[in-house]
C-alpha cells in the first residue's frame, strides 16, 4: 500500500474541529473584551461565556451554575481532589480512587499523602474494571471522597459509575470522576452517573487545548484552587478564556450531535482493525471487549518494545502511542497495563490507536498491514523472540 498519513492519536489530543474554530475566530480577531468589564464589548464577552457554560451544561444534563471553567482536564482533576481533601479533611482522613486513573488524579492523590492523608487504591480485573463490591468493602467510617475515572484513556475501558457512586452515594461520600476521555465520546450525563464531581477537558473531543471544565454538583461545597479576582462565582480566579470555552462549546455541541452516527463508524472500524491485528502472532487485545471507547484499539505485542513500533509507525506516516503520552520517555511500562495483569516485558510492547471519526477503512488497513510489517521486522532483531 502507498505511504498515507493517518492520524492515530486522539487520545492525546484532537484537531480542533471547524465549528471549534469558527466559535473562537470572532474572539481572536475582531472581538475581544474582559468578562467583567461594564461597556459594551466586554457584555458581548460575557455574554459568549455565559452561552458557552450553558451549552456545555446542556449535553452533560448539568445546571449552568454547576460548570466551572478551569484550565484544562489537569486543573479540574487537582481541584477537585485537592480541595475535597481540604473542605472533608476534618470529618476524616481516607480517600479511594482506582489503580487505573489518569496521572492527573493518581499523582493529585499521592500528593495528599504528605499531609496525612490514607489513599486506598482499588484494583482492576484484567480487563480494567473495578469491582463494586471491593469500593464497598474499602469505605471506611472515616473515607470522605472517592475518585474513579469514566473511560480509561490507554484501554477504553469504561467503568460502571452508576453503580460505585451510588454505593458512596448510600454513604454520603463526595463522588468525583474523571470523565476526560468520555465527554464528548459517549453519552454523559451527571444525574444518571449520580457523580457529584465530573472533570473534561476541551482538546479531547475537538476544542482548542488549555481549557476544560469541572461540574461540581449545587450543595457540594470545596474551596477554591486559583486565588486572585474572584471569576467564575468566586470559585477559579482568573479572565475567563473567552476564545477557548466558546471553541470548547462548539466542539462538544458538534461531538454530541455526531455521536451516534460517529460511534458506529468507529466500532466498525475498530472491528476491522482488531481483526486483523490479532492475527499477528502473540498478540492480544488489551481493555474490556464491549465495555469499551468505540475509538479506542489497544494491543500488546509480545517480544517488542512498543516505542520502537510507534517510532517506525511514524516512518511510515502513522502517528499513535504506546502506553500514554505521558509516561512516554521513561522506561516503567504503563500503570495501567501492570494493574490489568500484564507482566512487565509484555505491557512494554503496547499500542493504542485512538481513532478519529474520520478514518477510514482504507486507513485502517493501511494500519493494519504497516503494523504487521513493523512487528515482524521488531522481532526479527529481538532477542527475546526465538521465530
Ligand atoms: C488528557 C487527560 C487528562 C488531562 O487533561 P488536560 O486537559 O490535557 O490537562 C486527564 N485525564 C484523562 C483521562 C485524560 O485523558
Amino acid at each position: 500500500m502507498q505511504k498515507r498519513f493517518v492520524y492515530a492519536d486522539n487520545a492525546a489530543t484532537s484537531p480542533l474541529s471547524k465549528e471549534a474554530f469558527d466559535a473562537m475566530k470572532p474572539w481572536l480577531t475582531e472581538k475581544w473584551g474582559n468578562p467583567s468589564s461594564i461597556y459594551s464589548a466586554a457584555r458581548d464577552a460575557r455574554k459568549a461565556v455565559e452561552m458557552a457554560r450553558a451549552d456545555i451544561a446542556d449535553s452533560i444534563g448539568a445546571k449552568p451554575e454547576e460548570i466551572y471553567f478551569t484550565s484544562g482536564g489537569t486543573e479540574a482533576d487537582n481541584w477537585a481532589i485537592k480541595s475535597s481533601a481540604k473542605a472533608f479533611g476534618k470529618k476524616g482522613r481516607h480517600l479511594i480512587t482506582s489503580a487505573i486513573e489518569h496521572h492527573a488524579v493518581s499523582s493529585s492523590m499521592e500528593s495528599l499523602t504528605s499531609e496525612g492523608f490514607e489513599i486506598t487504591v482499588l484494583p482492576v480485573d484484567k480487563y480494567g474494571m473495578v469491582s463494586p463490591a471491593d469500593l464497598e468493602k474499602a469505605i471506611r467510617p472515616d473515607t470522605i471522597f472517592i475518585s474513579i475515572m469514566l473511560a480509561n484513556n490507554e484501554i477504553g475501558t469504561i467503568q460502571p459509575i452508576e453503580e460505585l457512586a451510588e454505593i458512596a452515594k448510600k454513604h454520603n461520600i463526595p463522588f468525583h470522576t474523571d470523565a476526560v476521555q468520555a465527554v464528548g465520546h459517549i453519552p454523559v450525563n451527571v444525574d444518571e452517573l449520580k457523580v457529584d464531581m465530573l472533570s473534561m477537558s476541551s482538546h479531547k473531543f475537538g476544542g482548542p487545548q488549555g481549557v476544560g471544565a469541572l461540574y461540581i454538583r449545587k450543595g457540594v461545597r470545596i474551596p477554591p484552587l486559583m486565588h486572585g479576582g474572584g471569576h467564575e462565582r468566586g470559585r477559579r480566579s482568573g479572565t475567563e478564556n473567552v476564545a477557548g470555552v466558546c471553541g470548547m462549546a462548539a466542539a462538544l455541541k458538534h461531538a454530541v450531535e455526531i455521536m451516534p452516527e460517529a460511534n458506529a463508524h468507529l466500532k466498525h472500524i475498530s472491528d476491522r482493525l482488531f481483526d486483523k491485528l490479532l492475527q499477528i502472532p502473540y498478540t492480544q487485545a488489551t481493555g474490556h471487549p464491549e465495555k469499551r471507547l468505540p475509538g479506542t484499539v489497544s494491543v500488546v505485542f509480545n517480544y517488542i518494545e512498543g516505542e520502537s513500533i510507534i517510532l517506525l509507525l511514524d516512518s511510515k506516516g502513522i502517528s499513535a502511542s504506546s502506553g500514554s503520552a505521558c509516561t512516554s520517555g521513561s522506561l516503567d511500562p504503563s500503570h495501567v497495563l501492570l494493574a490489568i495483569g500484564l507482566p512487565h516485558e509484555v505491557a512494554h510492547g503496547s499500542v493504542r490507536l485512538s481513532l478519529g471519526k474520520d478514518i477510514t477503512e482504507e486507513d485502517a488497513d493501511y494500519i493494519a498491514e504497516s503494523l504487521t510489517e513493523v512487528v515482524d521486522r521488531l522481532r526479527t532483531m529481538s532477542p527475546l523472540w526465538k521465530g
